[in-house]
């Protein structure tokens, strides 16, 4: 949290903002974070695949492996792994993240993703959907932190009570600085 901020922070995958740093040189804005969510609190954009150093554009990644444990490998070039680069980035992020009071994820990415990232096997057949090696570091290093992604937003309900999240973790965070 900012010293006297109004707003809470919130980190969020930052090709929903718009910002050009998918592996295509594309971006995922999503208009309905802007729409719902820009008027109350402000952003932290964190894009692990480029903090990792992997550069725009790049190869297209996808999870491979066991559910526990994937790797993090390219689409085209499985000889490419980046998984090490990845997990490294998630622990460098954490201080930093001490300051947000919510972190928005981008679905089905095999860094970001949630839960919903698919998984292949070894063949190249999607055996499970799991989170992206980035978030899952994240999510499990910082248990009270109110995580959503993008498509579980859309729904009213799971937004309203999101920014409720948020608020109430924001008011704690305060307390404790105060
Ligand atoms: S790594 Fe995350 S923030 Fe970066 S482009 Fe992929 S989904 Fe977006």
């Amino acid at each position: 949290m900012a010293p006297g901020s109004k707003r809470p922070l919130v980190a969020i995958s930052s090709c929903l903002l718009g910002e050009n740093v998918r592996y295509d040189g594309g971006h995922k804005r999503d208009p309905c974070i802007a729409q719902y969510l820009s008027a109350h609190v402000d952003w932290k954009p964190v894009c692990p695949e480029v903090g990792a150093g992997l550069g725009v554009p790049r190869p297209a990644l996808q999870l491979v492996g066991a559910e526990d444990r994937p790797a993090a490998l390219g689409v085209e070039n499985s000889s490419l792994e980046v998984s090490a680069a990845l997990l490294e980035y998630a622990q460098r992020m954490l201080p930093e993240l001490q300051a947000v009071s919510g972190y928005i994820f981008k679905s089905r990415s095999p860094s970001c993703g949630l839960a919903d990232t698919p998984l292949f096997d070894s063949e190249g057949h999607r055996q499970a959907l799991t989170a992206g090696l980035y978030a899952r570091v994240i999510v499990a290093t910082l248990p009270g932190l109110p995580v959503i992604d993008e498509q579980q937003l859309r729904d009213a309900g799971r937004r309203t009570r999101f920014l409720q999240q948020v608020q109430a973790c924001w008011q704690q965070q305060k307390n404790a600085g105060s």
